[in-house]
């Protein structure tokens, strides 16, 4: 593990004086440089790997406008995608001159790895950790329409025209509050005990909503796979624009928003939609702009509620219908069809087609 670490940060080193962050450059670069160390010659590509992606992340958090200093590998670890084997019930890890360290594995481990098409492909090993990296290769699965989703800050709201869902996730609003006033109330002047508690609470709370996130993407993964459907999303990544400093919000509210875990839904959903197959699709701005407000029967512009109606909360006015619907299906619903549609035409985006046809 030393050994791997030493090697990791002397790629490092070679890449950031050679300005290479891809695999092939920086292995070009450094795999000579690295003939010193007397390891098996596996560890040499994965520790230039590990380098490469330490690199591409300083690269895209430099892109991103967040500088860094210089990144170094301070873990000490182990990661091999070559050369290991699994036999009787353990990981083989392989010490050169054929000879290898056995880590027994678990019986859970063991029991997802022995299922049906999983590969390892790869592992890695901490001083109190061992990770196994698996894939499997997932037909995509023939769907008969699209489960439109729409993130809202207390709900999750899925379906199509024939069904419409809705998952309260108001609990991760509170969590969220709770935390923020808990942290807000921590009084000693000094910033990095400040820091280091606000840190930890902070975790506390991605875990608790982290869990109530994987119980709503967990059912609609069984919802789509039951009624082979596809899974469509509106793409809202620029959103906290809209809460930023002096955009005339309360404090209250930005915080709110900002602290809305939109994307770790989508995360949860793709990764287990990708291990059934289910085909999951992103609606790009130029798509959805604006269908959250068209009416799905009549295709007719809806209209807010005046300020203080507070019996049509979260309704929309259909002039065309004569009549209120919920806001939540009408997207839904809207992102189902343009997703189908899109879907149908595979390659050729939504198209104009559907403008005006309910
Ligand atoms: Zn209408």
């Amino acid at each position: 593990m030393e050994s791997f670490r030493l090697m990791c940060n002397d790629a490092i080193r070679i890449g950031l004086a050679g300005d290479a962050s891809t695999l092939k450059r920086l292995s070009k670069l450094t795999y000579g440089d690295l003939g010193r160390y007397e390891v098996p010659s596996c560890y040499k590509l994965c520790a230039i790997s590990k380098a490469a992606g330490i690199l591409a992340a300083r690269k895209k958090s430099i892109s991103r406008g967040f500088p860094t200093k210089n990144p170094c590998l301070s873990k000490l670890l182990l990661v091999s995608c070559y050369r290991f084997k699994i036999e009787n019930g353990s990981l083989l890890v392989p010490l050169g001159d054929h000879k290898f360290e056995g880590v027994p594995l678990n019986a859970h481990t063991l029991a997802a790895i022995s299922q049906t098409g999983v590969k390892v492909r790869s592992f890695t090993l901490t001083e109190r950790s061992l990770s196994l990296c698996i894939a499997m290769e997932v037909e995509e699965k023939q769907v008969g329409g699209v489960l439109g989703i729409d993130r809202n800050l207390r709900n999750v709201t899925v379906g199509n025209a024939e069904q419409v869902t809705s998952y309260d996730v108001s609990k991760t609003v509170e969590i969220a509050e709770t935390t923020r006033s808990v942290v807000r109330s921590f009084r000693r002047n000094d910033v990095r005990i400040r820091k280091k508690l606000a840190a930890s609470y902070g975790r506390r709370r991605q875990e608790r909503v982290r869990q109530i996130l994987n119980r709503v993407s967990k059912s609609i993964i069984a919802e789509a796979r039951v009624k082979k459907q596809a899974i469509a999303f509106e793409d809202i990544t620029d959103i906290r624009k809209l809460y930023r400093t002096g955009n005339g919000q309360g404090n209250g509210f930005r915080g709110r928003m900002n602290s809305w875990p939109f994307a770790e839904l989508k995360r949860q959903v793709e990764y287990k939609a990708a291990w059934e197959g289910v085909p999951v699709i992103t609606l790009t701005k130029g798509e959805t702009r604006g269908i959250t407000m068209d009416c799905v029967r009549c295709g007719e512009r809806l209209q807010e509620p005046v300020r203080g109606d507070g019996a049509h909360h979260r309704q929309l006015w259909c002039e065309g219908c004569k009549r209120w619907d919920d806001r939540d299906p009408i997207a839904v619903m809207n992102i189902s069809r343009r997703a189908w549609l899109r879907f149908v035409h595979a390659k050729g985006g939504a198209g104009e087609s559907d403008e005006g046809e309910p």
